[in-house]
């Protein structure tokens, strides 16, 4: 690529790589090199790049028809939400363009509940290291003062418990009155791969209960398939009240849910809320794509295999390496914690391994491959992650 003077922003330090075309879990750069893609676009193009199914839906959509508007009746939009719905046991859908604007639709309807039960100041708790978004709320309700720093005032509203400590959230809930709604990852993507307990989901959701506060699950990450199941709350078989999703709902293309149940499905009335872009029938085609596919290539237990092949490759080969501090994940969402910054194993990996990866919380290794991978494809990840870490892949 040529240098000259970007005008885009400076809000990414971006490696010098561009794509051009891909294939399943595999990218060819301009030069036609090619690579292995462990990152998915962060969770996103979970059945590969350019799959045919969905390619072949957007061209024939897009002949048909893009977008009319939310004041119009949208098949697609009501068919979406009745498969979303089927599948999470919720009742209702709101459809969005992003994760952070599915999470916005969360917190507004937190608010509109609290306020419905007459609570004049509500209040939502979140978690530490919880990774919500980048809108000014979203930005509140996430736990990384670099990444909110120069954006105050933040929005008042919000309280902070320790993440997985059923222990922390009780002393809270004694001492707020105020609280209306619990808001966290099942688990937690950019806080570095920390995996929830189904305990501590279970005793959340009957808190919750008795407490009267809404259960509200960000899976926009975690959810759809990634973890094993088609949403990761299910390995504690508990239900939310709220959940949001995004990320592989459109295998890339841009579309963001915000399903709900129970009192809060029916709270918003016409005007209270509202997108122009978001639902529209080419979103929402796609979207009832990926989903088809996902079920019919039975892909959540596809991820739930290839992640204990991921999870077992790893820890054989790194689980006594000095700089390993940890190796966790639940499915195809897997972080390899090391004892330093390691930054820069992202660009060491692109051009010595030809690996696509990315580091979270500066010295986690987060993998996120696509649910199509074959298993060879997760093998070649793990002997390619040891490789950069500087360990021998045994038996592989
Ligand atoms: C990516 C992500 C978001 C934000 O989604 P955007 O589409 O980038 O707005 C919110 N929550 C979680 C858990 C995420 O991983």
């Amino acid at each position: 690529m040529t240098q000259t003077v970007s005008h885009l922003m400076r809000a990414y330090a971006r490696q010098p790589v561009s794509f051009v075309h891909g294939s399943g879990a595999r990218l060819w750069d301009e030069r036609g090199v090619e690579y292995l893609d462990a990152i998915a676009g962060i969770a996103v193009t979970s059945l590969g790049h350019a799959h045919p199914e969905v390619a072949a839906v957007i061209a024939e959509q897009a002949g048909m028809l893009l977008h009319t508007s939310n004041v119009f009746r949208i098949e697609w939009q009501e068919r979406l939400g009745r498969r979303l719905c089927e599948l999470a046991g919720m009742e209702k859908a709101f459809f969005c363009n992003s994760g952070a604007e599915a999470n916005e639709a969360a917190l507004k309807l937190a608010r509109l509940y609290g306020h419905s039960r007459h609570v004049q100041q509500p209040q939502i708790l979140v978690m530490e290291n919880a990774f919500h978004g980048r809108t000014i709320a979203t930005l509140t309700a996430s736990d990384n003062a670099a990444k909110q720093r120069g954006f105050e005032p933040l929005l008042p509203g919000f309280l902070r418990a320790p993440f997985d400590d059923i222990e922390a959230v009780r002393r809270i809930a004694e001492a707020s009155p105020n609280i209306v709604a619990v808001l966290l990852e099942p688990v937690q993507g950019e806080g570095g791969i920390r995996v929830a307990s189904p305990e501590y989901l279970r005793a959340l959701r009957i808190l919750c209960d008795r407490q009267g506060w809404l259960l509200m699950l960000d899976e926009i990450q975690c959810g759809l398939g990634r973890t094993g199941r088609w949403f990761a709350h299910q390995h504690a078989g508990v239900v939310p009240d709220v959940m949001t999703l995004a990320k592989s709902l459109g295998n890339g293309f841009p579309i963001g849910a915000c399903l709900a149940r129970g009192a809060v499905a029916d709270l918003l009335s016409p005007g209270q809320h509202g997108t122009t872009f978001g639902g529209n029938p080419l979103a929402c085609r796609i979207a009832c794509t990926v989903l088809k596919i996902m079920r019919r290539d039975g892909l959540p237990d596809r991820a739930a295999l290839l992640g204990e092949r991921l999870l077992a490759g790893l820890r054989e080969a790194l689980g006594n390496h000095p700089d390993v501090i940890a190796v966790r994940g639940l499915g195809l969402m897997v972080g390899v914690e090391l004892s330093r910054n390691c930054k820069e194993l992202v660009g060491r990996a692109l051009a010595e391994k030809n690996l696509l990866i990315t580091v979270t919380r500066d010295s986690t290794i987060r993998l996120l491959p696509p649910l199509i991978c074959s298993e060879e494809q997760i093998d070649d990840i793990v002997r390619r992650v040891v490789g950069l870490i500087g360990a021998e892949a045994e038996r592989l």
